[in-house]
């Protein structure tokens, strides 16, 4: 092999004819192999992008031995002139003069054939990101990883690291992993039978955060503006295409903004995201487009270029009551809303997202900053299509006596650090909370949050 510098796939298709001539060193996995006597077709790819390189074997200078590892899954470093292709569908492709053989692949290699179902993919996670599919899904998760940060350093918005491992069991018991190193076949006990978590690593019970928020008020009651960006756990034995049991969560968090100014930064903010995607992953989205779901461009520009309705929960229950839709699950004010509900207000009536707010307190979390009528509180839930719920936001309730009296109500208990926050130079605030995955979700087209995640953990699955 000559000492040429290493080009990925990605580089090479960029620069097209204009890189005829060179001599190329290209790297990757074979996606598949072709051709005849004379001449053989290998489909490179390297992971750069979604499209192959193409590899053409003179059989006067290779021969069919020295070819023979060359089969799907196998991992080849080749060198050669990079030249304008005859063939349709790509515009150069290498001849090649040197080939080594990193790593062959049995025959015995899963994704074979091309078309593999989801659900078979899903049994091979360990293997799925080699396939077109995940590849495109994990590089427009990075770049949506990669908007997010984006557009809230260029706001002002410090990135802050909340707690994994938390003693506040704020939203609402449950749903959290407990971390413990206690013996759990012989449990230390108190005198009254209880558990005796002083013995405990932490000397108390200790869990996997669900949300990051409350610690988020602590940072943005300082720091102004703030933003998490991280795991987050929920042990809900939910089993739901929406639903996974790890998922990241991004939770922006920003003294000073009232629920107007919480609803528009949620939407200039997911507006960019997906801008950011359609802009920077134009062949993945197209190749998801192409392949599973033919609306899904459509469906993006559309989000971008319009108004998100915003819309109190008291008329969506009357437009829900009006409907004359059969729904599963009975429409009563103080409901909380189904999946099925939020789709029909943004599918089928409005054909756009919904912001909504002003929802009853008693299906809303304790902090949220109650209304003038006494019985709505600030909230506001962004509905989109398909996915239903994105993001759940509020303004916070930053009366001191009154989110008091709220967490006495619920006996709650530990919450004196969080009340401090209101105690000692409260300020109005507001924040929200969108998962992750339900964006890339949304952004890739896909059907299913385990498709989006590279290891997916749900009730009974912790592969890997
Ligand atoms: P849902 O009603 O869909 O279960 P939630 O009301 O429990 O959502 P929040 O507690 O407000 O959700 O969390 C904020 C955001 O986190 C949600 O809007 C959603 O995008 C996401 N989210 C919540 N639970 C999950 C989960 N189990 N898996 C993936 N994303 C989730
Ligand atoms: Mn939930």
């Amino acid at each position: 092999m000559d000492n040429i510098r290493r080009k990925t796939v990605k580089a090479i298709l960029a620069e097209g004819q204009e890189g005829a001539g060179q001599l190329v060193d290209v790297k990757g996995w074979v996606r598949t192999r072709r051709g005849n006597k004379h001449v053989q077709f290998v489909a490179l790819n390297d992971g750069s992008t979604i499209n192959n390189l193409q590899i053409v074997f003179d059989l006067s200078k290779f021969t069919e031995d020295e070819l023979k590892p060359i089969t799907t899954g196998s991992s080849i470093h080749v060198q050669g002139e990079l030249v304008a292709s005859q063939g349709a569908g790509q515009s150069v492709e290498v001849q090649a003069r040197e080939l080594e053989v990193y790593g062959t692949a049995p025959g015995d290699y899963p994704l074979q054939k091309k078309g593999h179902t989801l659900e078979f993919l899903r049994e091979k996670a360990h293997l799925r990101p080699r396939t077109n599919t995940f590849g495109a899904v994990l590089r427009i998760r990075h770049a949506l990883a990669y908007a997010i940060h984006k557009f809230f350093n260029d706001k002002g918005f410090y990135y802050f690291h909340t707690p994994l491992i938390t003693a506040s069991d704020a939203e609402g018991a449950g749903a959290q992993f407990q971390v413990t190193t206690l013996p759990l076949e012989e449990l230390p006990r108190t005198e009254d039978g209880k558990v005796d978590y002083s013995e405990d690593f932490f000397g108390k019970l200790a869990c996997l955060t669900v949300s990051g928020q409350l610690e988020g008020e602590l940072g943005a009651t300082a720091l102004g503006l703030i933003y998490t960006f991280g795991p987050t756990f929920r042990a809900e034995n939910s089993n739901t295409p929406r639903h996974l049991s790890e998922f990241w969560m991004i939770e922006p968090e920003m003294a000073f903004y009232e629920i107007a100014d919480n609803m528009d930064l949620a939407e200039e903010f997911i507006k960019y995201c997906i801008n950011y995607a359609l802009e920077h992953c134009a062949d993945d989205i197209q190749f998801l487009n192409d392949h599973f779901d033919k609306e899904l461009i459509s469906r993006l520009k559309f989000v971008v270029e319009n108004d998100f309705v915003r819309l109190p929960y008291t008329e969506g229950i009357e437009i829900l009551e009006k409907s004359g839709k059969k729904f599963e699950f009975p429409v009563f004010w103080g409901v909380d809303l189904a999946s099925e509900h939020e789709r029909y207000l943004v599918e089928e009536h409005f054909k756009k997202p919904v912001i909504l707010t002003d929802y009853p307190k008693e299906i809303k979390a304790f902090y949220m900053k109650l209304n003038d009528d006494g019985k709505t509180v600030r909230a506001m839930d962004v509905l989109f299509p398909k996915i239903g719920e994105i993001i759940g936001g509020s303004q916070r309730e930053e009366n001191y006596d009154k989110l008091k009296g709220r967490i006495e109500e619920l006996g709650l208990s530990g919450m004196d650090w969080y009340l401090d926050t209101r105690k000692y130079g409260t300020v109005p605030h507001s924040g929200f909370g969108l998962g992750f995955e339900r964006l890339v979700l949304f952004v890739t087209g896909m059907q299913n949050i385990r498709d989006v995640i590279p290891f997916p953990r749900y009730p009974k699955n912790c592969e890997y």
